[in-house]
């Protein structure tokens, strides 16, 4: 006879999966070496049913899953390491690779009410819910699936507390975190961002704020687009697991009075044209990092000298993190995506084409072997001048990465940026473009 646990022993529900030999022997098995753990008692098990691998994976046969109720005394952690050691008893080469034939799988969906999510354990399982091979067993050891706990991926938080709690559970439990900071209306480009960290780090953080800072008078502040719901269904997709989405008030209280100066970076272009912009940024880009504390931000080429300025300001301040540049996303057309590409009237949506147009000309000739600054810069303006919706702002010719100004005569490299004015739809339209002149950023010695 087995000793009777304590009462105090911890309800626990484990699912079990095998598609790779003796199947049935396989889970039989798991169960049994199970059941002599000392610290677990096994309660019940479901039958076995059988399942097609849900993802994307190599071919191969079907599982057969169940899940089994225990008690244990074994703290979290510790049942963790018993599953991971059936599953290398049963044959399985551990780390796995994702959605490969695996002869046992053993997943902790359940500890007691506790809710754990660090790096090496996530519990409740994140996607129990959606897992038909799960639901069935579980309601047929007699759990009410309406009522049992599941993750709300992404996590709305509203509040600076709430990010800051919840990133300080992640950064204690050993997790990267990636943060992709936007003024929200997502579209393409942004998600494009948002999968990168998904790939690249356990957890994501997106933010959503329309930054009053960033904003001068007369700009579009008030009008800037918004749509939370839709925002919210792209993190979704996208796998985002906390949407930041402060007020202004509780990004800048009433006593708020510190503010990031911003130096070279932040001069011409931009910065010229809007006094006070990058400082704005800056700000609240520095307030984000110090909150949420990310391993790695990432940042569109899309705002290239806005990048070169975060950049600068990460190792000026000293943030402990990865700046990541991302490619910019474009319309069929070439038109680089952007929120306020839903203000642009119908003529002028086809005209800012144009924008694109102009600087892969410029490219094109570059790469036949035309150097010089100026002409390559004339072919910009030549092109943008075919189109008179376009009241160009400037055309710049720059040093990649830094942004800093070429001096007249052969360049070897270096990124194209436009900006120009479009008036004629809802409200006039600022867009911005940039390109680089060799095909992989930072590549200088290309020819
Ligand atoms: P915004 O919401 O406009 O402040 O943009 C948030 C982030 O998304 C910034 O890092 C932008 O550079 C980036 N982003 C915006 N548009 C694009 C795009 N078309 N392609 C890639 N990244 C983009």
């Amino acid at each position: 006879m087995r000793a009777i646990l304590p009462v105090h022993a911890t309800a626990v529900y484990v699912g079990l999966g095998s598609n790779q030999g003796d199947r049935r022997a396989n889970l039989e098995r798991a169960l049994e070496r199970l059941a002599q753990v000392p610290g677990v008692d096994v309660l019940a098990a479901s039958s076995f049913h059988e399942s097609e691998l849900v993802g994307d994976g190599p071919p191969q046969g079907a599982f057969l899953n169940g899940a089994v109720a225990l008690r244990t005394t074994l703290p979290a952690a510790a049942l963790l390491a018993v599953l991971k050691q059936l599953e290398v008893q049963a044959g399985r080469v551990l780390p796995a690779q994702p959605n490969h034939p695996r002869p046992l799988d053993l997943d902790l969906l359940f500890y007691g009410d506790r809710w754990i999510d660090t790096a090496a354990l996530v519990v409740p399982h994140p996607r129990w819910h959606e897992r038909e091979f799960v639901r069935r067993p579980l309601a047929e050891l007699g759990l009410d699936l309406e009522t049992l706990p599941r993750w709300q991926r992404p996590r709305v938080a509203r509040e600076v507390g709430e990010l800051w709690s919840v990133t300080a559970g992640w950064l204690a439990g050993g997790c990267t975190i990636g943060l992709v900071p936007t003024m929200g209306s997502l579209h393409e480009g942004h998600a494009s961002l948002l999968r990168r960290a998904r790939a690249e780090c356990d957890r994501v953080v997106a933010t959503v704020f329309v930054n009053p800072l960033q904003f001068g008078p007369g700009e579009d502040f008030a009008a800037y687009p918004r749509d939370l719901g839709g925002d919210l269904a792209v993190c979704a997709a996208a796998g985002v697991d906390l949407l930041f989405a402060p007020d202004v008030a509780q990004m800048y209280g009433d006593a708020f009075a510190s503010h990031v100066a911003v130096g070279r970076e932040a001069e011409g272009m931009e910065g010229a044209l809007r006094p006070g912009h990058f400082a704005g940024v800056a700000t609240v880009v520095a307030r984000l990092f110090a909150m949420a504390r990310p391993h790695r931000a990432y940042f569109g080429e899309k705002d290239a000298q806005q990048l070169a300025v975060i950049r600068r300001m990460t190792l000026d301040l000293g943030f402990p993190l990865e700046v990541v540049p991302c490619p910019i996303v474009r319309e069929a057309d070439g038109l680089a995506m952007s929120s306020r590409n839903v203000y642009l009237g119908d003529d002028d949506r086809r005209a800012s084409a144009v924008l694109h147009r102009a600087m892969q000309s410029a490219a094109e000739r570059f790469r036949r072997g035309l150097r010089d600054r100026d002409a390559l810069l004339a072919r910009v303006r030549a092109v943008l001048a075919t189109e008179p919706r376009a009241a160009v702002d400037y055309v710049e010719l720059r040093r990649e990465g830094d942004l800093a100004e070429l001096p007249p005569g052969d360049v070897d490299g270096g990124r194209l940026l436009v900006a120009a004015r479009f008036s004629d739809g809802a409200r006039p339209v600022r867009l911005l473009d940039n390109l680089s002149l060799v095909d992989r950023v930072g590549n200088q010695a290309h020819d």
